[in-house]
């Protein structure tokens, strides 16, 4: 679950394709419409994302995305939208939540992880992740990093969901931006003697994730 349509490729698209590719079902929740003026005051419309991310989702081979209609940076935490996104929980009982860090710089970010907080309690997800939040936010420093997926096999499907964003893919920079991708994939691999790994902060896990 994300704030943005192209948050989740770049936190956490080799563990999604690499889910995918073992047949796991993965399901992409974005709170924000997408719609947004960037700094150099361009538009970028609902309708132009909303379509890169279906082809992302495409790429990463998860199940159809779902897009709630809220404003990007005002998401709210509001009883509303747990309501909102306890209702999907409860329709697909997912094993593993993922979404944004609690101290990551952007509001929406932090609103998103809130609401993963709200509609997780008691249970009801038993694994629940923080993705890493990008390095050029300042809060980098407060995340630590415990849980490491090898994405090694699936670094390019990654990337090819990332390429999917064009509009975004040139906002960062275009290859510089892929560039920074790679080498931060193959730095939290160094940790753990990976080519390339995502890395993810625990909420909470239960002893599932070993698998039967
Ligand atoms: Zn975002």
């Amino acid at each position: 679950m994300s704030a943005h349509p192209d948050d989740m490729e770049f936190e956490a698209g080799g563990t999604i394709a690499k889910f995918t590719k073992r047949g796991y079902k993965v399901h992409l929740l974005v709170l924000t419409n997408g719609k947004y003026m960037d700094m150099s005051g361009k538009e970028h419309s609902r309708v132009d994302l909303q379509t890169e991310g279906r082809r992302a989702a495409e790429i990463l081979g998860t199940e159809e995305p779902i897009f709630f209609d809220n404003p990007v940076t005002n998401l709210r935490v509001t009883g509303e939208i747990v309501t909102q996104v306890d209702n999907i929980v409860d329709e697909i009982k997912p094993d593993i939540f993922i979404s944004h860090h609690p101290f990551d710089s952007h509001q929406d970010h932090k609103a998103a992880a809130e609401i993963m907080f709200a509609v997780c309690r008691q249970g009801r997800v038993k694994n629940v992740l923080s993705g890493s939040t990008l390095p050029y936010r300042p809060n980098i420093f407060a995340y630590r990093p415990q849980f490491f997926v090898d994405i090694s096999e699936t670094i390019d499907t990654k990337i090819e969901s990332i390429r999917a964003y064009k509009s975004q893919y040139e906002k960062f920079g275009g290859e510089k931006l892929i560039e920074r991708m790679i080498d931060m994939a193959k730095t939290q691999g160094w940790a753990m003697g990976y080519e390339y790994a995502e890395s993810f902060e625990v909420i909470r896990m239960d002893e599932s994730i070993l698998g039967d």
